[in-house]
C-alpha cells in the first residue's frame, strides 16, 4: 500500500504517519525527518537546508526530490510506504508521478485541524523550528503551496479526510479505518 498524508504544520502527521506505517507495516518515509537528520550530523545538504528550516520555507524542489527518489528505491519501500511531508509543491507532485506513475499512490490521506488549535499546538511543542514567526510562516507557505495538491488528487478520486482533533490513540484508529473503508470500496 503507497499512502500519502498530507496535513498543516501541528496536525500530528508526522507521529499519526509513524503510528500508521507501523501498524500496517510498513516504510514511514519523512522528508522532514531526513532534513533533520542530515542537519544533526552536519553533512553538506544539512548545512545546505538549516537556515531554509529555520525559517519555515520549503527546501527547494531539487534537492527534495533527489533525496526522497533514493529513499524510495530502497528496498523496504518496496513493500509499501507513507510518504509524509513529500510531495508539498506542484512540482513535487509531477516528480512523484514521474517515479511511481500518476496512478502509484493508493489514497491520500488529510489530517483536518482547525487553524487556531494548530497554531496552539505549534507554539507549545518548542521545537527549534517553532518560533512565533516561523509558525506563522509554516502555516502561510502549507496554505499557499500544499493545500492546493488537495484537490488535485481528490480530481484522482483518491483522496479521505479524517478530523485531526482527538486523543492521539483514537486518531490513529480514525486513519485505519478511514485507509480500510477506502480499500473495501474499491
Ligand atoms: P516537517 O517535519 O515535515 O514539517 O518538515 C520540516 C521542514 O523540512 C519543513 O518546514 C521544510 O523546511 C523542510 N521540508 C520537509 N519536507 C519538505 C518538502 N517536501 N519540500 C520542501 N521542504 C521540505
Amino acid at each position: 500500500m503507497k499512502l500519502l498524508f498530507i496535513g498543516p504544520p501541528g496536525a500530528g502527521k508526522g507521529t499519526q504517519a509513524q503510528r500508521v506505517a507501523e501498524r500496517l507495516g510498513i516504510a514511514h518515509i519523512s522528508t522532514g525527518d531526513m532534513f533533520r537528520a542530515q542537519v544533526a550530523a552536519g553533512t553538506e545538504l544539512g548545512r545546505r537546508v538549516e537556515a531554509i528550516m529555520k525559517a519555515g520555507d520549503y527546501v527547494p524542489d531539487e534537492v527534495t526530490v533527489a533525496m526522497l527518489g533514493e529513499r524510495i528505491a530502497e528496498p523496504d519501500a518496496a513493500e509499501g510506504f507513507i510518504l509524509d511531508g513529500f510531495p508539498r509543491t506542484l512540482g513535487q507532485v509531477e516528480a512523484l508521478d514521474r517515479l511511481l506513475g500518476s496512478d502509484g499512490l493508493d489514497r491520500v490521506v488529510v489530517l483536518d485541524v482547525p487553524e487556531d488549535e494548530l497554531v496552539r499546538r505549534l507554539l507549545s511543542r518548542g521545537r527549534a523550528d517553532d518560533t512565533e514567526e516561523t509558525v506563522r510562516n509554516r502555516l502561510a507557505v502549507y496554505r499557499e503551496q500544499t493545500e492546493p495538491l488537495i484537490e488535485l488528487y481528490a480530481r484522482r478520486g483518491i483522496v479521505v479526510h479524517v478530523d485531526g482533533v482527538g486523543e492521539i490513540d483514537e486518531i490513529t484508529e480514525r486513519l485505519l479505518r478511514a485507509i480500510d473503508a477506502r480499500a473495501a470500496a474499491e
